[in-house]
């Protein structure tokens, strides 16, 4: 599960995200991490970052949004934050100095474990560039459930105490900061006190969503409409949803769509640039060889020959109707129903990035079944008290 602030709305989502890879390394060894070539080798230079922000401000027709977000990931970024640190410095001074209209609208963004939070060079970094950063963390609710899964790769211990000692400290830092969680198959039972537990430790807005990946087994979509029923149950009856929010309730979900007029790709896969320790570019980092278990990496271009447009060309066509099966352009509970592109590339029968993988059918089916029940009860609740429902 990952904590973060609202970086994901800034700008309407209509940034350029710009992703350095700046580590394959973590000192976690989560159970579940998805990124199945994680090393210690591959750590980005500054020389190949210099490189890659050299092209790309150097090239705005290129880039022509009016907004940036420039995103640091890993494994774990702030093992590199000398590096980010540097990196960030240089961005500023060349926008500047190029004049560049990304000057005046820039964010910084990175995802972390939360160990590293509160040191001292962390610290300063965050203090240094407070007024454009957005920073996540990753918690997995309770103790119990967060030391299942994300142990230290040196001992096995969990990491639990110290990423939430560190709550605290980033919620003062980032105080709308907001939680995103993933679940998988055996987070299931666990997903109700997760979400009152992170409700808890102040986070006020928790954003869920299931994995694309095709591990749903016999019955989950049943426990997770069970435990979204006694999560709605626990927060309309302790009144957590007047200042809390589960993006699991939605009043988007589950109507049809009309093609003709929305058929929008889901996610930004090709509007935004990913770039490894190579100097190789990907239209997210979902298509870099570390996150890809069956296919080939989709490099689009490098540091030094820049983007190649033939091979971007393809991203830029993707739509809804282009990549669905027809079950999912007449379903009638379509919407809110979400896809990651560099999955279904991941899990198509060849390498196409224009098959849509709905493992995840089932599971959209229990939430909205879910969410129809917690509307409901909130509408009724509304009625009685005879007020106008503006939640
Ligand atoms: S995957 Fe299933 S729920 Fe989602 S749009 Fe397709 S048919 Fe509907
Ligand atoms: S390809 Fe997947 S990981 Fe990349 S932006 Fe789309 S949804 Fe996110």
């Amino acid at each position: 599960m990952i904590i973060r602030d609202d970086i994901g709305s800034w700008e309407d989502g209509r940034a350029k995200t710009v992703t350095f890879i700046v580590t394959k390394d973590c000192q976690l060894a989560c159970k579940y991490c998805y990124l199945v070539g994680k090393n210690s080798r591959e750590r980005m230079s500054f020389e190949v970052a210099r490189q890659a922000i050299d092209y790309i401000l150097d090239n705005p027709a290129l880039f022509p949004e009016k907004s940036v977000v420039f995103e640091f990931i890993g494994g774990e970024p702030f093992i590199e934050i000398d590096l980010i640190d540097r990196i960030c410095d240089y961005l500023k001074e060349q926008m500047f100095v190029k004049n560049h209209p990304w000057f005046n609208s820039y964010r910084f963004s990175l995802s972390t474990n939360g160990i590293n939070y509160h040191e001292p060079k962390v610290q300063r970094y965050i203090e240094k560039n407070k007024s454009h950063l957005s920073v996540g963390i990753t918690i997995d609710g309770t103790r119990a459930k967060h030391d299942m899964n994300r142990v230290y790769k040196s001992s096995g211990r969990g990491s639990y105490d110290d990423v939430v000692r560190n709550i605290p400290l980033w919620l003062s830092q980032f105080p709308g900061g907001g939680t995103k969680v993933t679940v998988s198959s055996p987070d299931l039972p666990y997903i109700k006190e997760s979400v009152l537990h992170l409700f808890s430790l102040g986070i006020r807005e928790v954003s869920i969503n299931c994995v694309f990946e095709d591990v749903w087994q016999e019955g989950d979509d049943r426990i997770l409409e069970e435990q979204l029923i006694a999560l709605a149950d626990a927060m309309i009856s302790d009144r957590l949803y007047e200042d809390h929010n589960c993006s699991f309730f939605s009043d988007y979900i589950g109507k049809p769509l009309d093609p003709e007029k929305d058929n929008r790709n889901w996610c930004g896969a090709g509007k935004m640039l990913s770039i490894d320790a190579a100097g190789n570019f990907y239209p997210c980092t979902r298509f870099a060889g570390y996150s890809l278990r069956s296919k080939q990496p989709i490099i689009i271009g490098n540091i030094h020959d820049g983007i190649d447009t033939d091979r971007l060309r393809p991203f830029l066509t993707l739509d809804r109707t282009t990549q669905s099966p027809q079950k999912c352009i007449d379903c009638e509970v379509a919407s809110g129903c979400a896809w990651c592109q560099g999955e279904n590339y991941d899990a198509a029968d060849t390498p196409t990035i224009f098959q849509r993988s709905t493992a995840i059918c089932k599971m959209h089916k229990a939430r909205v079944r879910a969410n129809n029940y917690y509307w409901s009860r909130l509408a009724r609740i509304a009625e009685k008290e005879g007020a106008q429902c503006n939640i």
